[in-house]
């Protein structure tokens, strides 16, 4: 049995609400995109109604969202059997800051089927990260995202969902409660998206009038082997000594 007093508290708790602009301008959102017509940058519309959480799988110190975001220019591949293969998502984000990389309506590389239909997220996790913070950032990400274009929140899902890859490494034990979270901020923001949609760059309206259609998607289907964090971390490890060589 309740008391009625906390019941009448329960009522009476004041809803917070959330402007977008405030939660865009909590992001500290940089831009930074790879450039276009790399190998990890095809230009492939789509149409996402999904959004994709990764974990980096690198736990080195210094494997920031910086130093992902250099990598993801830069290099974006790793080899497999003298083979590159290419890698790249549309956020990264750590404890200080999230960077986009690609546009929210083109195709990354990250998940095999889940690249033609999903925004891709990738968490830091390099030893002097804040990994609350960093997760709280990416939980406002993705409730900024939601609300832009609309996504649902059964729609968040884990890289797990897509290929039965062990990522999030760190979030699939708690994966619900981040998507809840993420979800009780979207429903708290009052701005319509319609109002600020564009003004902080976290999607463009030129994204959110040019996406995919579905004849476009089907070509890019991508075989399912691209998606290796540890792959990814060893070779972002190598670029980074050559960076200080
Ligand atoms: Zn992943």
């Amino acid at each position: 049995m309740i008391p009625s007093i906390l019941l009448d508290i329960a009522v009476l708790k004041p809803r917070v609400e959330m402007d977008r602009r405030e939660l865009g301008q909590s992001l500290s959102l940089n831009v930074e995109m790879i450039e276009q017509g790399r190998p990890n940058r095809k230009g492939t519309l789509i149409s996402p109604s999904y959004i994709t959480i990764h974990n980096t799988s690198n736990d080195h110190p210094g494997a920031d969202a910086a130093a992902h975001s250099r990598f993801v220019r830069d290099k974006g591949y790793y080899l497999w059997n003298g083979e590159k293969l290419y890698v790249s998502w549309h956020y990264t984000v750590d404890d200080r800051r999230v960077i986009k990389h690609l546009p929210v309506n083109e195709h990354a590389i990250h998940a095999g089927p889940a690249n033609r239909q999903s925004i891709a997220i990738e968490i830091c996790m390099h030893a002097e990260n804040d990994q609350a913070a960093a997760n709280a950032r990416a939980t406002r990400l993705v409730a900024a995202l939601m609300h832009d274009l609309g996504i649902p929140a059964g729609n968040v899902v884990p890289h797990k969902h897509w290929t039965g890859k062990n990522c999030p490494v760190l979030l699939l034990s708690g994966f619900e409660a981040f998507r809840d979270e993420a979800e009780d901020i979207r429903s708290s923001i009052e701005t319509s998206p319609l109002e600020t949609l564009g003004e902080d760059n976290l999607v463009t309206r030129e994204e959110k009038d040019n996406f995919g259609v579905p004849d476009q998607i089907a070509e890019s289907a991508e075989p399912d082997d691209h998606d290796s964090h540890e792959k990814i971390a060893e070779s972002l490890s190598e670029f980074l000594e050559n960076e200080r060589s």
